[in-house]
């Protein structure tokens, strides 16, 4: 046996052995057979001249997940820094996972949606694709992607419903195999992801939503849990300005592992199974957010206790208003009323 190799077994202890340390890239299974890397570059509100360099950045310096989406308005932009890295030579394609997602307005169109991100991303297909939002929105109305009425309200199409366009993704996924290789949901409640259940062929292989101590939404977490369908928690810094770095119980937890508030907001995830995207578009930030350590069961009581103790709270709101009938409770989207 190789002596180096040798000797770094030799040092591992029986718990590292059979509790590996995560890494960015430890591979979560998907109920598909496929795996998607613990961490993943978010690419929500990140500029158009920032966008590119940041991914081509994080792909250097070794993360294989991105997270995009076509209401984002820059997957034309990721998709030039997916090239690039590409035709140098970094990476292949292969060892990317790229996400997208159906935006509301293309609901009834699916297939449409899918080709325009496949065409900007310059990617024959995604490792996931996702139904952004429970709620399908007129495609024909004055905005293409935020669409109102004359009174200033969301123009909800109601002439579908979310398990409709389920369907619509269940049979893109059946027919495009080579351009999706994964479908699943985002911002789905216990409630909506039950509906969804009842009437579908192909279980979620995902549901993304915003997860961090002051959001655990335990419920749906626990529900996904048990139906095979992985939890990919997004803005778990907070989202912009990474309000959760001032948290007291994030600091104290943050001191006990000689770390930053980083480290811990993006560990919790790993703990309880579930992989996570953390945006940014500064590199030595992006260099940052790649550590990532064990959290004991300790380490979770005392994140546990944050929302305990100060409420839950929610930093990123649907794009349709309470006028969709959305509630500003904390326990989840749920726009059914
Ligand atoms: P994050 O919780 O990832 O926070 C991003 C903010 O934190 C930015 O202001 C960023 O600044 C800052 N930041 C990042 N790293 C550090 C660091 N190490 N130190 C200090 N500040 C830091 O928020 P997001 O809401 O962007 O969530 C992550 C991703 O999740 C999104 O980008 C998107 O891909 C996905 N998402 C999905 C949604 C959905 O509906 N499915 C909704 C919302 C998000 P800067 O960039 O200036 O460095």
């Amino acid at each position: 046996m190789n002596p180096s190799l040798a000797n770094f077994i030799l040092k591992l202890s029986p718990k590292d052995i059979f509790n590996p340390k995560p890494t960015m890239n430890t591979a979560i299974p998907l109920n598909t057979g496929a795996t998607i890397p613990a961490l993943g570059l978010g690419t929500w509100q990140s500029a158009p001249g920032e966008v590119k360099k940041a991914i081509i950045h994080a792909i250097e310096g070794g993360y294989r997940h991105i997270d995009c989406a076509y209401c984002y308005q820059n997957e034309d932009e990721v998709g030039e820094a997916l090239q690039d890295v590409i035709s140098r030579g970094i990476v292949k394609r292969e060892d990317l996972f790229i996400t997208s997602k159906l935006w509301c307005t293309f609901h009834t169109r699916a297939e449409e949606g899918l080709q325009k991100s496949l065409d900007l991303l310059k990617t024959p297909y995604v490792d996931l694709y996702l139904m952004h939002w429970p709620v399908p929105m007129n495609p024909k109305g004055n905005h293409p992607l935020f669409p109102k009425h004359a009174d200033g309200s969301r123009d909800i199409d109601t002439s579908i419903t979310h398990v409709d366009t389920w369907k619509n993704l269940e049979a893109l996924y059946q027919s495009h195999p080579e351009k999706v290789k994964a479908i699943g949901v985002a911002n789905y409640s216990v409630k909506y992801l039950t509906k969804l259940l009842a009437h579908s062929t192909i279980t979620p292989a995902a549901n993304q939503i915003e997860n961090h101590p002051l959001l655990p939404q335990q419920e749906i977490v626990d529900f996904c849990k048990a139906k095979n369908i992985h939890i990919t928690a997004y803005s778990p810094l907070g989202s912009t300005g990474s309000p959760l770095f001032k948290d007291a119980g994030v600091v104290d937890v943050a001191k006990k592992h000689n770390v930053g508030p980083a480290t811990v907001l993006l560990s919790y995830h790993l703990a309880r199974g579930s992989s996570v995207l953390a945006k940014s578009v500064t590199p030595a930030r992006i260099d940052e957010n790649r550590k990532l350590i064990t959290l004991d069961d300790g380490d979770l009581e005392a994140l546990e206790a944050i929302h305990k103790k100060n409420g839950v709270q929610r930093f990123v709101y649907p794009p349709f208003g309470v006028d969709a009938g959305f509630p500003d409770k904390p326990e989840g989207i749920d726009l059914s009323g």
